[in-house]
């Protein structure tokens, strides 16, 4: 979780993001009952509480400079299986790894992974997650038929679709209260294999047009893109477009154990690599590499899951590669209609000469009821930058603007720099949120350093 802080009372800890800007000391606390979850909210302190998951949210939505940060891993069990109709009911604290591990082998699948299994399911509905397949499918919300929350006043609620407090939870980032349970509806699935198409684009129009034309025939697609290229070839990338294997489609040794669930596990990542490693250069090469080598058009290879879906979770602590001063992760997402846009931010960023070799373009389908949930029909860029990058504040102040303008949103799961004035043009159900809350939990016990930043 994080590092102690001297001259601090023993559970008082440094909390970060994944992208390790912005830390902040916190008074950590780690329910293993609902018993003491309901005490720990109550005992939250002067500065409030937030629930965390396995703080792989970028930015600052789990922690909370002086307050209470509620661990919420303990709780952690899967209590309740319909294999016939595919639900499951399970503890927020359960990872989607874990959710993997019992559900794959029975046939079902969750049915929204972001590009890391080890994200629990509060986190999950707190930042309402979308994956590979949001054009066909949605955020997870959609998939959630109900939950327990616990709210501000130690009570706890079950929270069902249609109503404004799951609208609010949902993509809520923990600030309506801490999420103790959900029943899932789930994905059916043949095999733990996947069905994948690549393709290589020469150009950013050829990528957003390969998009257009083919995402109605696949349930997954995601196009990564060189964020270095530059001239004909900015905005190159690569397409990985699937689905789940059939049985049919896999050899008959796979036949033996279809739904086994296996993953890769490489050393991890060192404790901090020297400062500027990461340069152009180094990624720029990673860059050309990654799309020479990717077939210009492949279809029906057979992948793992695990390859398809979370090729950086089998490198431990891959985030300490950007060095001690960490990295921002930028995800916006603008109108299909926008991609003037699209194309006016990727000649920038390539101009800019960002360092980012983590950046995927996707089109999203229908946006659903969430009233923080990011997700809405369009174009979303997500990329990777160390903070080194000399200008980035104010390179990221004029992404903004022109998203702003063309009508989009920047991610709050992945933010941790946004200027507040932006937000309520991005967000037009900030003020319902912010007067359910005032309604909800009057003394602010849920409070966050994004929550304080932006005034949610
Ligand atoms: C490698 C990588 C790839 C990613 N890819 C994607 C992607 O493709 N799509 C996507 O949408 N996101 C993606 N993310 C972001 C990630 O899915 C979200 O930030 C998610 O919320 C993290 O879940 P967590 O359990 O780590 O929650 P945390 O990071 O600990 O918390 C995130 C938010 O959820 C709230 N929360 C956590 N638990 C609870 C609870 N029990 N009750 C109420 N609120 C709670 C917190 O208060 C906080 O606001 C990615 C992150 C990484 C590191």
């Amino acid at each position: 979780m994080g590092d102690t802080v001297t001259g601090m009372p023993a559970d008082t800890v440094s909390v970060t993001g994944w992208g390790r800007t912005a830390p902040t000391a916190a008074r950590l606390i780690r329910p293993g009952t609902y018993e003491e979850a309901v005490a720990a909210v109550r005992d939250c302190g002067a500065r409030g509480g937030i629930p965390r998951g396995l703080g792989r949210a970028y930015g600052d939505a789990a922690q909370n400079a002086g307050g209470s940060v509620l661990d919420m891993t303990g709780l952690d069990r899967v209590h309740v299986i319909d294999a016939a109709g595919g639900i499951v009911l399970c503890d927020a604290g359960v990872s989607l790894h874990r959710l993997m591990e019992v559900l794959l082998p029975l046939g079902w699948f969750v049915p929204v992974t972001p590009g890391t299994r080890q994200v629990t399911v509060g986190g999950a509905i707190g930042a309402d997650i979308h994956g590979k397949n949001h054009h066909g499918s949605g955020s997870f919300s959609r998939h959630v038929l109900s939950l327990e929350l616990l709210t501000a006043d130690g009570g706890i609620r079950t929270v069902g679709r249609g109503t404004p407090l799951f609208d609010a939870t949902t993509g809520g980032m923990g600030l309506t209260g801490v999420i103790l349970t959900a029943t899932i509806q789930l994905q059916p699935v043949e095999t733990s294999l996947m069905s994948v198409d690549t393709e290589r684009a020469r150009d950013l129009d050829e990528l957003m047009a390969r998009l257009t034309a083919g995402d109605h025939r696949y349930r997954y697609s995601v196009a990564w893109i060189d964020l270095l290229a530059r001239g004909a070839a900015t905005g190159r990338g690569v397409l990985t477009r699937g689905d789940h294997a059939p049985l049919e489609s896999v050899s008959t040794r796979a036949r033996r154990n279809p739904l086994a669930f296996r993953t890769s596990r490489f050393p991890a990542a060192p404790a901090f690599l020297p400062e500027g490693l990461l340069t152009r250069t180094t990624v720029g090469a990673f860059n050309e590499l990654w799309y020479r080598t990717a077939p210009r058009a492949r279809t029906g290879e057979l992948q793992r899951i695990s390859t398809f879906f979370h090729p950086l979770d089998g490198v431990p602590h891959w985030n300490r590669i950007y060095g001690r001063g960490g990295f921002v992760q930028y995800q916006f997402v603008v109108g299909h209609d926008q991609e003037d846009a699209v194309r006016r931010i990727v000649r920038r960023i390539s101009e800019r000469r960002c360092p980012s070799f983590l950046a995927v373009l996707k089109r999203f389908g229908d946006a659903d009821p969430g009233w923080l949930s990011f997700p809405v029909p369009g174009w979303t860029l997500a990329l990777d930058i160390p903070t080194g990058l000399p200008g980035l504040g104010a390179l990221l102040d004029e992404l903004d603007e022109e998203v702003a303008t063309a009508g989009g949103r920047v991610y709050l799961a992945k933010d941790s720099r946004l200027r507040p004035e932006l937000l309520a043009a991005m967000y037009p159900r900030l003020d319902d949120f912010r007067a359910l809350r005032a309604e909800l939990d009057p003394r602010g016990v849920f409070v966050s350093d994004l929550s304080r930043r932006l005034n949610l």
